[in-house]
C-alpha cells in the first residue's frame, strides 16, 4: 500500500525513474514525451549545465535563511532577471513557486498603496477563466470558478471581467483592434464601479495557459489596459508563471505586447523542474515606496531566496539567453505551429489553433461552423489526456475553456531542445489520442 496522497485518489500513476532529454522513463522502461507537465520542462530532463550548477552550489552551501543572509546565486539570478526585464522592473523577490509569487504580488500591491497613504486599496480585478495559483489569495483572484467553488468563502475584494478571447468574443463585423479596446475598457468600467480608491491592482496572464489553452491577447489590448491602470493608479500585475521564461519565444511574454507591468510573476520555467523556484519582480518605484515607508515587506516564507534553487534558476536563464535556446524556442515554435496547422487545420473538431513560441493551444469543438463545444459530460479533454499518456505523450488537456463548465482544449508545451522528429512525434501522437477519445464516444 502506498502512503502517497495522490492528486486523485483513484490515481495509480507509474513511477518516474529516469529523465532522458525530452522523455521521462517509468519503471517498465516505457518512455513519455514531456510536452506539458504544466509547461515546466523547458530544457528537458538531463541538462548537464543546470545539474552541475545545483551540485556546485550544494558543495558550497545548500541553504541560508534570508532573515540573515543573501547568497551569490540569489544575487546573480536577481541581477540577470532585472537586466533583461522590461520597463522599470528592477527588484526581484525569489520564492518557491507560482502561487507564492502571485500571492506575494497581491500583498505587495496592497501594502504599496497603504504605504503611499492611500488607505486600504484592497480590491484585485482579474479576468474570468484565469488561474493565478491555489493559495487562498491567489485562488480568490483567479476567475476559474470550479476551482474556487469548494473553498468559499474566499476573499471578497476581488472582481472579474471578461478575458480577451477573440475566437469566441469578437462580434461579427468588429475588427480585432475594436474588440481589444472593448474588452480592455471593461477594466475601466469595473474600476469606476468599485471606486478607484478601493482598487489595488489588475492581474492577468499575457498568454492564458492552463485554463484557456495559449490564448494571446489581440494587438492593442494590453496597451489600453496599461493606460487604464496608469489613469487610476491601479497596479498592473502580469502573471507569467506559465507563459514566461521564454516559453512564448520572448524571455518575458509581455514583450510581445509592447508593455511592461508594475509587478511580474514567473515560476515554472525558471526552475525548469530542476528546483522549485519562482520570482516576483517589481518596479524601482514600488520598492522605494516600501524602503522609504516601513522598510519592511510584511511577507515571507522559509525558503525564499533559496541558494540552491537560485543556482538552478541562474543556470536555466543562462541556457536560454547565452546558449541560444530562446531563439530555438521561436524557431521550433514556428515549426510546431505549421505542423499543427497542417494536421488539424481542417479537422472538423478543431475550432481554433493558437499560441506563441512553444506554447500552443488546440480548442476542440463539436461543430466547427457554430463553435458549439462538446457536451461537458463526455469529458473529452480527460479522455485525450489519458489516451495521449497511454501513447507516451504528456500534454495538458483541460475542460471548462469557455465558462468554467463547457469547452475543451489541449495545451502543448514541449522543451525548447526539441528536434524536427519530435514535432512529428507530438503531432502524430496527438492525432491518435484525439481519434481514440472521440472514437470512444462514437464521434
Ligand atoms: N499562475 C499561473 C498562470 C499558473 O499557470 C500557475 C500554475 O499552473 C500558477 C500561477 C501557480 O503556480 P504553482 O503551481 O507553481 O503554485
Amino acid at each position: 500500500m502506498s502512503h502517497i496522497f495522490p492528486r486523485h485518489t483513484a490515481m495509480r500513476p507509474p513511477r518516474a525513474k529516469k529523465g532522458d532529454g525530452c522523455y521521462i522513463v517509468d519503471e517498465t522502461g516505457k518512455r513519455y514525451f514531456d510536452a506539458g507537465g504544466a509547461a515546466i520542462d523547458c530544457l528537458g530532463h538531463s541538462d548537464e549545465k543546470v545539474t552541475k550548477a545545483i551540485k556546485d552550489q550544494l558543495d558550497k552551501i545548500a541553504f541560508a535563511h534570508t532573515g540573515f543572509f543573501t547568497s551569490d546565486s540569489a544575487e546573480a539570478l536577481a541581477d540577470r532577471l532585472a537586466e533583461f526585464a522590461p520597463g522599470d522592473l528592477d527588484r526581484v523577490y525569489l520564492v518557491s513557486g507560482g502561487s507564492e509569487a502571485t500571492e506575494a504580488a497581491i500583498k505587495l500591491a496592497r501594502q504599496y498603496h497603504l504605504e503611499r497613504g492611500e488607505g486600504k486599496r484592497a480590491r484585485i480585478i482579474a479576468r474570468l477563466q484565469s488561474y493565478h495559483g491555489n493559495t487562498l489569495g491567489a485562488l480568490s483572484a483567479g476567475g476559474n470558478m470550479w476551482r474556487r467553488e469548494p473553498f468559499g468563502p474566499l476573499l471578497v475584494e476581488m472582481s472579474h471581467i471578461d478575458p480577451c478571447y477573440a475566437y469566441r468574443g469578437q462580434r461579427d463585423g468588429e475588427s480585432l483592434e475594436d474588440y481589444g479596446l472593448r474588452v480592455a475598457n471593461a477594466l475601466e468600467a469595473e474600476i469606476l464601479k468599485q471606486g478607484p480608491d478601493t482598487v489595488a491592482a489588475f492581474i492577468a496572464e499575457p498568454v492564458v495557459g492552463a485554463t484557456m489553452g495559449a490564448v494571446t491577447a489581440v494587438p492593442g489590448y494590453f496597451k489600453r489596459i496599461r493606460e487604464i491602470c496608469d489613469k487610476y493608479g491601479v497596479l498592473l500585475i502580469l502573471d507569467e508563471v506559465m507563459c514566461g521564461m521564454g516559453r512564448t519565444g520572448y524571455l518575458y511574454a509581455c514583450e510581445a505586447d509592447g508593455i511592461a507591468p508594475d509587478i511580474l510573476c514567473i515560476a515554472k520555467g525558471l526552475g525548469a523542474g530542476y528546483q522549485p523556484i519562482g520570482a516576483m519582480l517589481c518596479t524601482k518605484q514600488i520598492y522605494e515606496t516600501i524602503e522609504e515607508g516601513t522598510g519592511f515587506f510584511q511577507h515571507g516564507h522559509s525558503y525564499i531566496g533559496h541558494p540552491t534553487a537560485a543556482a538552478a534558476g541562474g543556470a536555466v536563464l543562462s541556457r536560454l539567453v547565452d546558449d541560444g535556446l530562446l531563439e530555438r524556442c521561436r524557431e521550433m515554435g514556428g515549426k510546431l505551429e505549421t505542423a499543427l496547422q497542417e494536421r488539424f487545420g481542417q479537422n472538423p473538431h478543431v475550432g481554433d489553433l493558437r499560441g506563441r513560441g512553444l506554447f500552443r493551444g488546440i480548442e476542440l469543438v463539436a461543430d466547427r461552423e457554430t463553435k458549439e463545444p462538446f457536451d461537458p459530460s463526455l469529458k473529452i479533454n480527460a479522455a485525450i489526456k489519458k489516451a495521449a499518456f497511454a501513447r507516451g505523450l504528456m500534454c495538458y488537456p483541460f475542460g471548462g475553456t469557455i465558462d468554467g463548465k463547457r469547452g475543451d482544449h489541449i495545451l502543448v508545451a514541449p522543451p525548447f531542445i526539441i528536434e524536427d522528429s519530435h514535432v512529428d512525434e507530438i503531432v502524430d501522437t496527438l492525432d491518435g489520442a484525439i481519434k481514440d477519445a472521440l472514437g470512444a464516444q462514437g464521434i
